[in-house]
């Protein structure tokens, strides 16, 4: 153990979340205290749904740094300039940037970062070990059998997909969630194929369109439980969710009025779709209306209550229940997509207690009264130790607290620079003036 490299902070995951906290480490001069290691083979942004014409859904200038610190050389404005493509950019006039041209910011910053990321490591289990002098370190264990030591560690690795029940048996390769779909969808692209598309969000709209560019798909079925794809809520005062302030004023509400403003405010990110998309979506509709093809169904106020036994071989046959008449009746198709969302931390259907890396250090998680991990508003969960430990234990979770602070915190990018701030300032503060002598005495590194 001891000739085992120990890390002050372990990020897991490197998605724009841990992109963010390395550039605040390095702001704060404290560059080689975290090491990630992510998934993927390099770095990606949702590229499962990298879609051709899909833009990104928040100000360009709510980027990785910005607006803690707009000198920083990561913002987007210095990644146009530095690729020389600024006047271009802003001679265009868009509202917002096309999502490929902010997975490339992204992947820019990223590799001003190579050094500090292990890819190609998908963590499977977080424990803790005896660090061999009274206290304990964090272990990440990867698929590929590599072990990581760690003093705190920052999960960042986005959320679960949500599965609903109906299909959790049925998921392989022609019943998948959105977060498969490119990879999916091209495996099948030698087939004539019916889809179906669950769920009315931002994804689903966008599945749904791009699916209708595609020559194979023969028919597309778009079931929401609701009316269908609604607008999403983008009026300044509700968006002050993404404001570090409204994390301060929700924070420290119990549980069940953050889940009634949860509620409330649902339509800012879910079930709801931009304007832009609609209006394409709406056009092409009244395109197949007008020449009486069947190309587009719209199965509104719809839920799928059941996937029977197969007629024949690669048909799933849905029964689909009208959620205000109940009256049933079945469609087949031979691909269903979910575009279901995620799951949140709760004990709501389909959330989940806590991240399922964390299965392994459970028992040492502080509950509250509904049973799920108190998170502080730094964004750590203090592990339960021994009297005797010399240092807390913390995890930290990096964008996947949207339970407890509120809904700019996960699947947003407006508040990472915030976020990110806050969790450097944590790391930093409860380990003190302590790192930065270690990290220069080469103990840790
Ligand atoms: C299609 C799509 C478009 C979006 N567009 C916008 C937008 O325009 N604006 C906006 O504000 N938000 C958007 N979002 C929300 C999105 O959640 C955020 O943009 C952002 O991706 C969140 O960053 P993250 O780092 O928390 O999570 P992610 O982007 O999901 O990154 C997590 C990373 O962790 C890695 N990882 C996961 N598990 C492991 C593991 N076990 N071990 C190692 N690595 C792991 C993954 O490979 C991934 O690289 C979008 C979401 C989707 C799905």
């Amino acid at each position: 153990m001891n000739e085992q490299q120990v890390y002050p902070i372990l990020g897991v995951g490197f998605g724009p979340a841990n992109l963010s906290l390395a550039v605040a480490l390095e702001e704060l001069d404290r560059p080689g205290a975290a090491h990630f290691i992510e998934r993927a083979d390099g770095f990606q942004w949702q590229d499962e749904q990298l879609l051709p014409g899909a833009d990104i859904q928040n100000n360009p200038f709510r980027d990785l740094v910005m607006p803690r610190n707009p000198y920083s050389r990561h913002t987007f404005v210095n990644y146009l300039a530095e690729r020389d493509a600024l006047t271009n950019y802003l001679h265009l006039n868009a509202k917002f940037p096309l999502r490929r041209e902010y997975a490339g910011y992204l992947a820019w910053v990223a590799d001003a970062f190579h050094g500090s990321v292990d890819y190609g490591q998908s963590a499977v289990g977080l424990s803790l070990v005896d660090d061999g002098s009274d206290g304990e370190l964090f272990c990440v264990e990867t698929e590929s059998g590599r072990q990581y030591l760690g003093e705190s560690v920052v999960v960042g690795t986005g959320r679960s997909p949500r599965v609903p029940p109906p299909f959790q048996r049925s998921l392989g390769p022609t019943v998948f969630h959105s977060s498969q779909y490119l990879s999916s969808i091209e495996r099948l692209q030698d087939k004539d194929i019916r889809v179906a598309v669950v769920g009315a969000s931002q994804s689903a709209i966008e599945i749904v369109l791009d699916l209708l560019n595609r020559a194979n798909i023969r028919q597309v079925t778009s079931v929401h439980r609701g009316i269908g794809f609604r607008l999403k809520d983008t009026s300044p005062y509700s968006r002050q969710v993404f404001l570090p302030d409204f994390v301060d004023y929700f924070h420290p509400l119990p549980s069940e009025t953050k889940r009634r403003l949860r509620a409330e405010l649902r339509s800012i990110n879910y079930a709801a779709c931009d304007q832009d998309v609609i209006d394409r979506l709406v056009g092409v509709q009244r395109e197949y209306e007008l020449i009486a093809s069947d190309r587009l169904r719209m199965m509104p106020f719809s839920e799928v209550a059941e996937i029977l036994p197969r007629p024949r071989e690669g048909v799933h046959r849905l029964m689909l229940r009208d959620v205000n008449h109940l009256t049933e009746k079945t469609i087949d198709v031979d691909v269903v997509i979910l575009a279901t969302g995620f799951r949140d931390f709760g004990t709501g259907p389909g959330d989940e207690p806590y991240h399922p890396l964390m299965e392994g250090v459970a028992h040492r998680l502080p509950l509250d009264e509904e049973g799920i991990p108190v998170v502080a508003r730094d964004y750590s969960i203090e592990l339960k130790t021994q009297a005797s430990s010399p240092r807390p234990l913390r995890v930290y979770l990096n964008g996947l607290c949207e339970a407890s602070h509120g809904m700019g915190d996960a699947g947003a990018l407006a508040m990472l620079s915030a976020r990110s701030s806050d969790i450097a300032g944590s790391l930093l503060e409860s380990d003190g003036f302590d790192l930065e002598q270690r990290l220069t005495a080469g103990t840790l590194q």
